[in-house]
């Protein structure tokens, strides 16, 4: 798909939302894997009341995009998580679910009929609410020490192409020596709780899964101030 495509959309409600925190935009887009053995486990349990957990679409590996929570109500995806601070990132977001069974039962490449599923979702809920490229998130990123999604396998650079997302162009003002004070201070500027374990991880999960070591490295640190740089935060 080149943006002409229409996403077919079902509907398949889950119970499982509320209101969002007084105040709360939405400004945030979370992208998930369901990280289920099939795609039917995945929508039995966000729909579950007894599972407490949705998102507000799920997309599956042939591109059909499922309808859960409306996107003015505050779905239960993202647990325990921060962002540049805050806490309640399910009160500022739209979470999306994209199936793959995911590290625990078989992490595999996303087809191209999701990815361009994906695409056309994202696009038009990021125009829909006008989340900035650099908050279009990864699981990983808000919640670090738990979670893996959507993983390293996923086509970020892609999403970054379409105008979803960032993707890191350092340049040679990106160079030089680097210490983990300054690693740390970058994490935070950019929105990562930078304290928790693993936050360095899920920057390269996100920005650099070639190096998926959790240390920090040139190439590393040269993407990490590029998009700090071009962020300006
Ligand atoms: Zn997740």
């Amino acid at each position: 798909m080149t943006g002409s495509g229409v996403t077919r959309i079902l509907d398949l409600p889950s119970p499982n939302h509320g209101p969002r925190a007084d105040g709360a935009r939405v400004e945030l887009l979370i992208l998930h894997y369901t990280g289920m053995p099939t795609v039917r486990h995945a929508l039995d349990r966000l729909c579950d009341p007894a599972a407490q957990v949705s998102a507000h679409y799920t997309v599956d590996e042939d591109g059909t995009v499922y309808a859960h929570v409306p996107e003015e109500r505050r779905a239960w995806h993202a647990g325990v998580s921060s962002w540049r601070g805050q806490a309640d990132v399910n009160s500022r977001s739209i979470g999306v679910e994209i199936v793959n069974p995911g590290h625990e039962f078989g992490y595999r490449p996303f087809p191209a009929a999701q990815m361009d599923a994906v695409e056309g979702l994202c696009r038009a809920i990021v125009a829909r609410h006008g989340i900035r490229p650099a908050d279009v998130l990864g699981h990983s990123d808000v919640a670090p020490a738990r979670k893996e999604d959507p993983g390293e396998l996923f086509d970020w650079p892609r999403l970054a192409r379409a105008g979803i997302g960032l993707w890191p162009e350092p340049t040679a003002a990106d160079d030089g020596p680097f210490d983990d004070a300054e690693v740390r201070s970058l994490l935070a500027r950019y929105g990562y709780d930078a304290e928790a374990p693993r936050a360095l991880l899920s920057f390269q999960r996100h920005f650099h899964p070639e190096a998926l070591t959790g240390a920090a490295d040139a190439e590393t640190v040269r993407r990490l101030r590029a998009l700090v740089r071009v962020t300006g935060r």
